[in-house]
């Protein structure tokens, strides 16, 4: 286990490269204020539970990793909840803690494979998230905005 971290903010707008079209949306939060958080945190693929306004609660799982359109000096994050809405939630408060790392940053032969991968990646954080280790900050105060 890592040591859990929180990160929040509104839901920006990301690139637009149609990750909602193949079926994971994440929501983009500014890393403007957690670049040093980010920096001390490898790439790869992370879980942990998102506060969303007054929403809810819900599971997530996160890529962290570089994004090649800042010249390789920044750091993205992109959650993607799980959970179906029927709507967008930009400008909305997310909140996050992180409980975890699943695996690091790879390289996909093709489009289905990481999409496959993707979707192993969201069970493993669905049953992780179930264990009494990780349930246990769905209650944390930092994720309740109502
Ligand atoms: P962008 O490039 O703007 O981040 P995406 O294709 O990644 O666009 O879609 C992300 C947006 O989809 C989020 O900002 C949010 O408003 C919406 N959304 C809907 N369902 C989810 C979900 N389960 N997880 C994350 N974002 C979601
Ligand atoms: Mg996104």
């Amino acid at each position: 286990p890592i040591e859990p971290w929180h990160i929040g903010g509104p839901v920006i707008k990301g690139f637009g490269r149609g990750s909602k079209v193949l079926g994971i949306p994440t929501a983009n939060l500014s890393t403007e204020e957690f670049s040093d958080l980010l920096l001390e945190h490898p790439s790869g693929v992370y879980f942990g539970w998102a506060g969303l306004s007054a929403r809810g609660i819900y599971k997530m799982v996160m890529s962290i990793g570089w994004n090649p359109y800042f010249d390789n000096k920044e750091k993205t994050m992109e959650p993607w909840l799980l959970h179906k809405f029927n709507e967008d939630f930009y400008g909305e408060e997310l909140r996050l803690i992180i409980l975890g790392y699943i695996r690091p940053e790879a390289n996909f032969p093709s489009l289905e494979s990481l999409i496959a991968k993707i979707h192993e990646d969201g069970e493993i954080a669905e049953k992780a998230l179930d264990l009494p280790l990780y349930a246990k900050y769905r209650d944390d105060p930092y994720l309740k905005m109502s």
